[in-house]
């Protein structure tokens, strides 16, 4: 799991994964702190700016770092609750504007998608593969093996925050 530390100690660890926190530091520890009642709360951190539901298996998505982070970063330059920051709003080069919870549109999508893949039948072919195909839904870290690892090499989330895609 992700130290949720001090705000020092999360920023480094950030930075080791290339990845960016916003520079107010009383905000930010406002902000780690909220997810570690929320660790003592429900047993994993989730976003301290969403409503958890306080089931684990349905609470995923919104485990901190989220699975929305990296294409909020890449959208409006911060991530919905303002902890994770791009380089160009850290520089100043971009400034924060509101961003939309990315979680319900997305949930829906994905009843969609689930009930589509069913349709054309993909199962089949999934079936031909030697090897599961699983991605980090944090980064987008892809590997071939039987489970999903243990800690994603790259973001350091945990192993249930793999989904199997083939
Ligand atoms: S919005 Fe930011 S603080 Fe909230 S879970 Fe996602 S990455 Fe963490």
């Amino acid at each position: 799991m992700v130290n949720f530390g001090s705000y020092d100690e999360f920023r480094k660890a950030a930075e080791e994964t290339g990845y960016f926190i916003n520079e107010d530091k009383e905000f930010v520890q406002a902000l780690l702190d909220s997810i570690n009642v929320n660790i003592d709360r429900y047993g994993y951190g989730a976003c301290p700016c969403r409503l958890a539901l306080g089931k684990k298996e349905k609470d995923l998505d919104i485990i901190c770092p989220c699975n929305y982070r990296d294409p909020d970063l890449n959208d409006y330059g911060a991530c919905f609750c303002g902890l994770y920051v791009s380089e160009e709003v850290l520089k100043g080069e971009k400034n924060l504007s509101s961003i939309p919870d990315r979680r319900i549109s997305t949930l829906k999508t994905q009843e969609k998608s689930d009930d589509k893949i069913k349709e054309l039948g993909h199962v089949k072919e999934i079936r031909k593969l030697k090897v599961p195909i699983y991605r980090c839904v944090v980064c987008g870290y892809l590997c071939g093996r039987e489970q999903p690892p243990n800690k994603c090499p790259i973001c350091k989330a945990d192993s249930e925050r793999f989904e199997r895609i083939l």
